[in-house]
């Protein structure tokens, strides 16, 4: 029997006593800056900017502990995360390397489950606090502290060192921990065991929120927000629209030369429709390549296409998901970015149409 669940993401803004804000940070104005392909995690900062590690250097650490992964006749739980890391770190978009980003291992941890205020990015198994955090049919969550502002995000204070970590943009992730959840079952075999989900997949999935992505709606994508125990639900290899995003988040210099942008937008009388889902379809091979969502005047921007011809189809943002699969990306629009509530309307009384 397959098993599905959802894969979720947690993004956590610390409350102004924990970190320095300047003060136009919970100041909610809403822009019409349109940065929406591949969804990235996204603060309000004076208008949605989408979110990443200042540095472009992120150290995560192992506590390898764990009672419901599979490793017979796979590989351990070590290599399996590690190669989760190496396939982000490895992205390519039309065959070439476009990202400027070192991700490190560093030394195991003993802890478990989430701590956004030591600044140590911990990938764990025993949650601790597992029954708050992971609602029914969560397969892993990633909780990823924020600091954000205008012009920049100021200093964020660790528990631990590095002591602090300084916001040179208007939003940067200061921590991440990754938790998988204790009740599920994992495996590292191919293919996955019965009624477990592929740990190589998840942890993919979930590295991709930590460096700053959130939901695709792509299928096939890594960061589809659904997964589930079968075969099918391997997704260890990166979509165009993941290594699109993440490229776009840490761009090397020839990423802009590389790749193309489609934008337009969505109109709905007497306005633009908010978080329409719009997706790049190549038109030789029918594939869906790229995708995001409209801002609050319908505008999208598709950003990182591959050298192509395409089709654009937009959709309501209904049937397998809503609104609340991209509550990340969503943040950026909320009038209280603190917590990170008061979101636009989202329209779904169209019908979809191809371009
Ligand atoms: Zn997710």
């Amino acid at each position: 029997m397959r098993r599905f669940g959802r894969f979720c993401s947690r993004p956590f803004r610390p409350t102004p006593t924990t970190l320095s804000l300047s003060a136009a940070a919970v100041v909610s104005v809403l822009s019409s800056l349109a940065i929406l392909a591949f969804n990235p995690e996204q603060d309000n900062a004076n208008g949605p900017v989408p979110t990443r590690w200042a540095s472009a250097q992120v150290i995560w650490s192992l506590n390898p502990s764990a009672n419901n992964v599979i490793t017979a006749g796979g590989t351990d739980i070590s290599t399996t995360i590690t190669d989760a890391f190496k396939t982000w770190q490895q992205a390519q978009v039309g065959g070439q390397s476009l990202l400027s980003l070192i991700i490190t291992r560093g030394p195991d941890t003993t802890a478990n489950g989430v701590n956004s205020s030591d600044c140590v990015n911990t990938v764990s198994f025993m949650d601790p606090n597992a029954s708050a955090d992971f609602p029914t049919g969560t397969i892993a969550v990633t909780f990823i502290a924020t600091v954000f502002g205008s012009p920049t995000g100021g200093t964020y204070s660790c528990t631990s060192p590095p002591t602090s970590r300084s916001c040179p943009l208007r939003s940067c992730i200061a921590d991440g921990d990754i938790v998988f959840n204790p009740a599920e079952q994992f495996s590292t075999t191919t293919p996955p065991a019965p009624n477990a989900f592929d740990l190589q997949s998840v942890a993919t999935h979930e590295i991709g929120h930590l460096l700053g992505l959130d939901h695709s709606g792509i299928a096939h994508a890594v960061m589809y927000p659904f997964g589930d125990t079968s075969a099918a639900g391997v997704q260890r290899t990166l979509s165009v629209d993941d290594a699109a995003g993440i490229s776009f988040l840490y761009p090397n210099g020839s990423f802009a030369a590389a790749t193309g942008t489609v934008s337009g937008s969505i109109l709905l009388s007497p306005t633009g429709a908010f978080a329409a889902h719009v997706v790049a379809i190549d038109a030789a091979t029918g594939n869906a390549v790229i995708d995001g969502l409209t801002d609050t005047q319908g505008h999208y921007s598709l950003i990182g296409l591959p050298p192509g011809t395409y089709n654009v189809l937009a959709l309501p943002l209904a049937g397998a998901f809503d609104i609340m699969n991209f509550t990340g990306w969503e943040c950026g629009y909320a009038s209280n970015p603190l917590n990170c509530t008061g979101f636009p309307a989202t329209p779904t009384n169209y019908t979809g149409k191809f371009y």
